[in-house]
C-alpha cells in the first residue's frame, strides 16, 4: 500500500494563484486536511475527497499538532492519498518542515508542493516590488510571533538593507516599530500593512515606521495581514490604496 502525504500550499487566498501541481494533488486526494487560512474555493479541485478542517487561528483553541500528525499517519497507512493543504507556502511559517520530518520518521513518503506565500502575493497585489535595483537588494521574511519568546535580532534586520516582510505582526506593531527604530531605521521608512492579501476583501494601509501602530489602529487592521517595511513600500502607485486621510 502506498503511504504518501502531499504537503501542499494553497497560496494566499486567490484561487487562481494555486499551482498546477497543487491542483493535480487535490484531484488525486482521498482525504484533505485543511487549514483555516485556506480559501475553500480551491476545494472545487477535490470534489470527491473527504475534507477535514484542522485550522489553528492564532490565539484560539485549535486542533493540536499531534492530532494532525496522527490523522495524516492513519489515513496514509490505510493507503489513502492524503493532502495536507496549507495557506500560502507550506514551508513559510507553515510547519511544513516539521510535518514532513515527522512523517518521514514514520516511514511515510512526503511530497511538498510550493504555494505562493502571503508576503509575496500581498506586495505584488499592492504594486510593491520587494527587490528593486538600487533600492532593496534583498528581502527578509520574518515572523514577529515566537512560541518560545525568543527575541529576533531586530538590529541586524534594521541594518540588513533588505525589504522586511513580517508575518503575524498585527499584535506586535508597537514592538516592531520601536525595535526597528532603535536598530537604526529612519522614522519615515515606508510601511505597507496588507490585510487579506489577494482576496476581494484585501485592504492596504500605507504608513511609516514612526506612525504605523497608530495608523493601523485607525485603519482597524486585522489579521491576517503582512507588513512590508522598507523604501520599496513607498514606490507603489498611490491612490489605489485605502490610504488614511489626515
Ligand atoms: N504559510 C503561510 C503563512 C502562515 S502564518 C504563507 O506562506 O503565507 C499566518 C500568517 O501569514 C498570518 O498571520 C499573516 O501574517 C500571513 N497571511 C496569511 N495569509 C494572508 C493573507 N491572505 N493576507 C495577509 N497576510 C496573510
Amino acid at each position: 500500500m502506498s503511504a504518501k502525504v502531499w504537503l501542499v500550499g494553497a497560496g494566499p487566498g486567490d484561487p487562481e494563484l494555486l499551482t498546477l501541481k497543487a491542483v493535480r494533488a487535490l484531484g488525486e486526494a482521498d482525504v484533505v486536511l485543511i487549514d483555516d487560512l485556506v480559501n475553500n474555493a480551491v476545494l472545487v479541485h477535490c470534489p470527491n475527497a473527504r475534507i477535514i478542517p484542522v485550522g489553528k487561528r492564532g490565539g484560539c483553541r485549535s486542533t493540536p499538532q499531534a492530532f494532525i500528525h496522527r490523522l495524516m499517519l492513519r489515513y496514509a497507512r490505510q493507503g489513502r492519498c492524503v493532502v495536507r493543504l496549507k495557506g500560502g507556502d507550506p514551508c513559510i511559517f507553515g510547519r511544513g518542515g516539521e510535518e514532513a520530518q515527522w512523517l518521514k520518521e514514520h516511514g511515510i513518503e512526503v511530497e511538498l508542493v510550493n504555494g505562493i506565500t502571503a508576503g509575496l502575493a500581498g506586495a505584488t497585489r499592492c504594486d510593491i516590488p520587494l527587490t528593486l535595483r538600487g533600492v532593496a537588494r534583498g528581502v527578509t521574511l520574518v515572523t514577529a510571533h515566537t512560541q518560545d519568546d525568543s527575541r529576533l535580532n531586530w538590529q541586524a534586520l534594521a541594518q540588513s538593507g533588505t525589504t522586511l516582510v513580517i508575518y503575524m505582526g498585527v499584535a506586535k506593531l508597537a514592538e516592531i516599530s520601536e525595535q526597528l527604530l532603535s536598530g537604526g531605521l529612519a522614522a519615515d521608512t515606508a510601511v505597507a500593512m496588507i490585510e487579506n492579501a489577494s482576496l476581494p476583501e484585501q485592504r492596504e494601509c500605507r504608513s511609516n515606521l514612526m506612525r504605523m501602530e497608530q495608523d493601523a489602529q485607525r485603519f482597524e487592521l486585522k489579521s491576517p495581514a503582512i507588513l512590508v517595511i522598507g523604501a520599496v513600500a513607498a514606490s507603489a502607485s498611490a491612490g489605489q490604496a485605502c490610504m488614511l486621510q489626515a
